[in-house]
């Protein structure tokens, strides 16, 4: 079936006693027994499982092209939970412009118990060189944060089976709509589900897509159940419900995404703009070799500094001035700010998520921010 389809059916199944089309949200944290003692429903306890976070994880798995998936309460205990399947003394190899909440976890939790190296991974000399005996996993992110830099995903996957290395790779930027990571080679797919899947800012949630149900798979599924970083019943009703419409919510953010990155190439105020989907992108021709849409993450840089810069983000109307991606509403936020003293992004730089408002109202206020 085509992902539109998968969508909206995957994750639904009609109720049995009620006959609701919509499947009802199971509260219950725990389930009766059979009189033999077993759990014939297959739930027993809602750390363990529950029915509405087993729908999600069908649709998960469908939309990546996986054999299963495992949904979080974050998409930071996403991460988490593969850092802590690794055995210790475990290397990983990051992206040195890794999500930067990640990359603090791995330096600020898993210091001494884990080794790991920011590299650019996308250069393979550079990757061949860092790779170590203990080399478990390459992390890879692309569309990357936030300089919308690309990770060739096939190049990554070929030098990590030479070594027998595990790929892992955020997805959250572009979505399953615009990157299937699996098909490309990977082992295993990340998300903020807070971003896209959820698609209304309203919450939180992360994931993890397998391509096969191996042993370290049953391994991050006891970190699940034991670490206990689950969603709600609530939380995983609301995925399946926004889910339904991802498809057509990406395809009018991306299309939104490419005709603000044009208009901005095109103003005399901006130095520069870092969108995949624009020619004058130094890695546009990987993004349309391995994606099917440049998803709607953008940054652009202004000429004049951080105080241009700060200008602009503060004279914006329609945009709403704050940090996350992936919602209907428009979002900008001045990234340095955001990533606080140890950044490494241009102080003149502001990365926006691209929503769902008319095109022309969101180039007509950046026109009048621009205009300050
Ligand atoms: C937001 C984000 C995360 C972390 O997800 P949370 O749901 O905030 O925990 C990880 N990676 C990327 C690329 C993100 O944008």
């Amino acid at each position: 079936m085509k992902i539109e389809t998968i969508a909206i059916h995957a994750g639904n199944h009609t109720d049995a006693s009620s006959k609701a089309v919509v499947q009802p949200i199971v509260m219950s944290t725990t389930f009766e027994r059979d009189e033999d003692g077993g759990f014939s429903s297959g739930y027993s306890y809602s750390r363990a499982a529950n029915p509405n976070r087993t729908s999600l994880e069908n649709v998960l798995a469908k939309l990546e092209g996986g054999a299963e998936a495992a949904a979080f309460s974050s998409g930071n205990a996403a991460g988490m939970s593969v850092f802590q399947s690794l055995a210790p003394g475990t290397h990983i190899i990051c992206p040195d412009d890794m999500y930067h909440g990640l990359r603090n976890q791995l330096k600020m939790l898993f210091e001494g118990i884990l080794e790991f190296d920011f590299i650019d991974v996308n250069n393979s000399d550079v990757l061949t060189e860092h790779i170590k005996p203990n080399t478990g996993v390459i992390w890879i992110e692309t569309p990357s944060n936030p300089l919308l830099k690309i990770t060739d995903i096939k190049k990554v996957v070929s030098v990590a089976r030479q070594h027998h290395i595990k790929v892992v790779c955020d997805n959250t930027f572009a979505t399953p709509l615009c990157q299937q990571p699996l098909a490309l080679g990977a082992d295993m797919v990340m998300h903020s589900s807070t971003k896209y899947f959820g698609g209304h800012s309203d919450l939180m949630g992360g994931a993890l897509i397998t391509t096969e149900k191996s042993d370290w798979w049953e391994k991050i599924r006891n970190v699940q159940t034991m670490g206990g970083a689950v969603p709600s019943p609530m939380d995983c009703y609301y995925l399946v419900r926004s889910i339904k419409t991802l498809p057509y919510r990406v395809r009018g953010h991306v299309s939104n995404a490419q005709l603000l990155a044009q208009f901005l190439e095109s103003h005399p105020r901006v130095e520069s703009v870092m969108y995949p989907g624009l020619s004058s992108h130094p890695q546009h021709a990987i993004a349309r070799a391995q994606m099917s849409g440049f998803g709607a993450m953008l940054s652009f840089t202004l000429k004049g500094g951080e105080d241009e810069a700060k200008k602009v983000v503060n004279a914006i109307r329609v945009f709403a001035r704050a940090t996350s991606l992936g919602g209907v509403e428009s979002l900008m936020e001045h990234r340095a700010t955001v990533e606080g003293p140890d950044t490494k992004t241009p102080f003149n730089l502001l990365r926006v998520s691209v929503g769902l408002e008319h095109i022309d109202d969101l180039i007509a206020d950046l026109e009048q921010a621009m205009a300050k």
